[in-house]
């Protein structure tokens, strides 16, 4: 696991800033000013450096170690791992807290446009617990750090919170990302509860490569209120929902497998088929262990050795009914051999791990293993290494 901060030192003259990290190379390829860029040095030989290339007005300078430069300079020294960021990641420096966050890595499947804190809803396993805070912010930081992302990223995540509280803010990232990442497929993962009827519509035609990951946790609204802790949740969600398709919009229905969403599953399954045709794909996801999912425990977990028939009862009915649907943070040895063309390796590099079982196990590198905070609460009774010849 990377860790996406790391302790820094920073001279008095690196500022709070969103820079481009670079080598030599980047550096005479990239178009942006030399404000805007952290040039990373620290695999160049102190007899290497030029006193002019270190006198451009760079936002931020990693020499090589040991290497003496002037104290005028905004120098950076990172700690921890050496690999923690590299050139072409965008790094956020944080001169107060003596800080620097990677914001953004380069050939990471896991990056995201985290939108806000905020949300209307209270999930019982929500990942990234709510805070009602004012962080309207962020949607000028959003808009800089688009700029720096690499224009071949494959794919981004709009996440949050619920990113269309940002209303306007959020058709204005969008609209950013059509600019400068036109071939980036960007995924917001909204609740989808309509509040603002207009809001939808305006992202019809915005982004060539846009879609949304909504979730629903049951075919009855008590199902569904109740996991989110939301009461009217469930017909906001439809009436959101029923709003994407009419602005064209590519919709995911993602759905948390826990104990209560379990009980329903193959019901949810075939009322996505009957009520939600423009559906292009179900994620049927295991439970990330942190947040409130924590607090929750009890009621939440369930073992997915426990219910592999409901689950292939549930992939069978969206894949007959022509969905396509994929299997998320599953590990292959808890699941169906029938449903392992189904399992993705779905967990951002950053926060994945195996287990000491894995080492033995002939399909480790085709698992998508495990959250890097799994405890044996969280872990399934079937975990086992797969012997293959
Ligand atoms: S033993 Fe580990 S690597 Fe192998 S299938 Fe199970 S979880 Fe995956």
């Amino acid at each position: 696991m990377l860790p996406l901060e790391t302790k820094a030192e920073l001279s008095p003259s690196a500022k709070a800033s969103l820079l481009k990290v670079v080598d030599l190379g980047d550096f005479a390829q990239s178009r942006l000013p030399f404000e805007r860029l952290a040039l990373d040095l620290r695999n160049v030989t102190p007899r290497q450096l030029s006193e002019s290339l270190l006198q451009l007005p760079w936002g931020a300078v990693m020499p090589p170690p040991g290497a003496a430069v002037a104290s005028t300079l905004p120098v950076v020294h990172l700690r921890g791992a050496p690999g923690i960021c590299k050139p072409g990641d965008v790094v956020e420096l944080n001169p107060t807290g003596h800080k620097v966050a990677i914001r953004y890595r380069r050939g990471d499947a896991g990056n995201v446009l985290f939108a806000t804190e905020r949300c209307n809803s209270y999930c019982l396993m929500c990942s990234q617990p709510p805070r009602e805070v004012e962080d309207n912010w962020r949607i000028q930081h959003l808009l800089e750090l688009i700029e720096l992302i690499d224009r071949e990223e494959p794919s981004l995540a709009i996440t949050g919170g619920e990113p269309t509280l940002l209303g306007q803010g959020l058709v204005d990232v969008v609209r950013k990302c059509a600019t400068a990442l036109p071939d980036t497929h960007v995924h917001i993962l909204s609740n989808g509860r309509l509040r603002d009827p207009g809001l939808h519509a305006q992202f019809a035609g915005l982004h060539p490569n846009l879609s949304w990951g909504v979730p629903l946790y049951g075919d009855h609204y008590a199902l569904h209120d109740y996991v989110v802790q939301s009461e009217g949740a469930f017909a906001q969600t439809l009436r959101g929902l029923y709003a994407l398709d009419a602005a064209e919009q590519r919709v995911e229905i993602r759905v948390v497998l826990v104990r209560p969403t379990l009980e329903r599953l193959v019901q949810l399954a075939r009322y996505i088929w009957r009520n939600l045709p423009f559906v292009e794909h179900v994620a049927l996801m295991g439970i990330e262990p942190i947040g409130f999912a924590r607090a929750h425990q009890r009621e939440l977990w369930a073992d997915p050795a426990d219910y592999r028939a409901v689950l292939a009862a549930a992939v069978e009915t969206l894949a007959e009914g022509g969905i396509s649907v994929s299997l998320y943070n599953l590990q292959l040895c808890t699941l169906d051999r029938s449903l392992w063309p189904y399992a993705v390796q779905s967990i951002s590099p950053w926060k994945n791990d195996y287990l000491p079982a894995c080492e033995a196990c002939t399909v480790r590198r085709r698992c998508g293993g495990f959250f890097s905070w799994v405890t044996p609460a969280w872990t399934s009774r079937a975990v086992s290494p797969v012997l293959e010849p």
